[in-house]
């Protein structure tokens, strides 16, 4: 059973006060919004006009007034043993290196990015930043390798030069933990590799990274992390966990057994995705909004309450979204926000994509459904239009060979009642 603590069993969460929030110059931006981790048409490009006179903001002004009072909680990550703010700041969009700024003076010291993220312009951004403020050390920096999943012979090379570059752009000797980044179903024999473990050991060895660990959103991603757990090299993960999936024993059981098998192995788990899709259900959203509820925080606040999460990484793309999400970071879930978000999965668990690849991708014979509903959602929900389209045209010919394809049937298959037939066609016309 997941140790989901309900506010009922007696949730509590660390009250601490807020840090101060200090202004580094004019950052503006085009458009306000507030759809945390991977927020969609919230894609919000922020530019300062006034980088000079971020570069001047020291250190110091940066640290919370009272370091015994952090502005975020802090937990311990797992095995790493780490103290790290459970809310983690997402890189996956464009950001300036002010905003970076703006929040570790908000409290976060937890920073996940990815030599992939913006075409490598998100490292060059954080390692600006860290230049800027000298607050290197006080962060726990991830960044992952996104192009080179080498196994055997070539491992400790290609690793050596996908990180070394990552280095480089962040301006820093080491990162805390270095990340196979999305691996899938078919590279679960990573974690035996030799050449795979001795790689990150070689790093390790060079002082270059301090702790080895993954990403995963894969349809496997329940048989991947319990190959995590099991490998003993392996010391932190990144899941795709939402509210749809805390404290849910149905259809959820696998990901939940292997959550708990990671968590037992002492694993450092943090969610990735904690939205389970926003945009995609407006008028749901509005009834939300209507009563004068935050959708957004409340389902952070729901994975935060799984006592076997540590980290909530979240694409806060603008400052009304950090102001909110570190203030959440203090607060439990309330019953009303508890009731309200359930209602809005109830009426939404038709429309979402669980990502339960195998039961409608083996009827459908060649198109990754899952995969493929994920794209997009990039392209519709994030607004990631190019990226998607890009990851869309990767996959093999086969994949995408709609008239081929059995859909009636993988729309049958799906317990979810998704229209998949629709859906796939939809992605195909905007992303082909
Ligand atoms: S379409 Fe349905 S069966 Fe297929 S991955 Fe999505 S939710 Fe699961």
């Amino acid at each position: 059973m997941p140790a989901f603590a309900t506010m009922e069993s007696g949730f509590q969460l660390n009250q601490v006060t807020n840090g101060p929030i200090h202004d580094l110059g004019k950052v503006v931006t085009m458009e306000g919004s507030h759809t945390p981790c991977g927020g969609g048409n919230r894609r919000r490009f922020l530019k300062t006009t006034a980088a000079a006179g971020a570069a001047l903001v020291s250190a110091e002004s940066l640290r919370a007034a009272d370091p015994a009072k952090p502005a975020v909680p802090l937990v311990t990550l797992g095995k790493t043993e780490q103290k790290v703010t459970k809310l983690g700041m997402g890189t996956s969009w464009p950001f300036e290196a002010s905003f970076v700024q703006r929040a570790l003076a908000s409290g976060i010291r937890y920073i996940d990015t990815s030599e992939s993220y913006e075409n490598t312009k998100a490292e060059s951004a954080i390692g600006q930043a860290l230049e800027r403020t000298g607050m290197r050390k006080e962060i726990y920096l991830v960044t992952k390798n996104s192009k080179g999943h080498a196994t055997g012979d070539a491992a400790v090379k290609v690793y050596e030069q996908r990180l070394h570059e990552s280095l480089e752009r962040l301006k820093t000797d080491y990162v805390d933990c270095y990340y196979i980044h999305g691996i899938t179903g078919k590279e679960i024999g990573m974690f035996k590799d030799p050449g795979v473990k001795a790689a990150f050991e070689n790093l390790k060895k060079q002082g270059k990274i301090r702790f080895c660990g993954l990403s995963c959103h894969d349809a496997m991603l329940p048989e991947l992390l319990e190959a995590a757990a099991e490998c003993g090299w392996i010391d932190q993960a990144m899941i795709k966990y939402n509210f749809r999936d805390v404290g849910k024993k149905d259809r959820h059981d696998d990901l939940q057994r292997a959550i708990d098998k990671a968590s037992k192995a002492n694993l450092g788990l943090i969610a990735m995705k904690t939205q389970g899709g926003a945009i995609n259900f407006p008028d749901k959203m509005q009834a939300l909004k209507d009563k004068g509820f935050k959708k957004e925080v409340a389902a952070i606040k729901t994975v935060w309450m799984d006592t076997r999460m540590h980290v909530v990484v979240s694409e806060m793309t603008n400052f009304s979204d950090l102001r909110e999400n570190v203030a959440a970071s203090q607060d439990p879930l309330t019953t009303t926000e508890m009731r309200l978000l359930e209602e809005y999965r109830k009426t939404t668990a038709h429309l979402y994509c669980h990502g339960c690849g195998d039961l409608c991708e083996t009827a459908a014979k060649g198109v990754p459904v899952s995969t493929v509903l994920r794209y997009l959602r990039y392209y519709e929900v994030y607004g990631k239009r190019e990226q998607a389209r890009a990851l869309y045209q990767a996959l093999p010919p086969v994949a995408r060979s709609l008239a081929e394809a059995n859909l009636d049937a993988a729309q049958a298959a799906c317990p979810h009642g998704l229209p998949v037939v629709d859906l796939i066609k939809r992605a195909d016309r905007q992303m082909a």
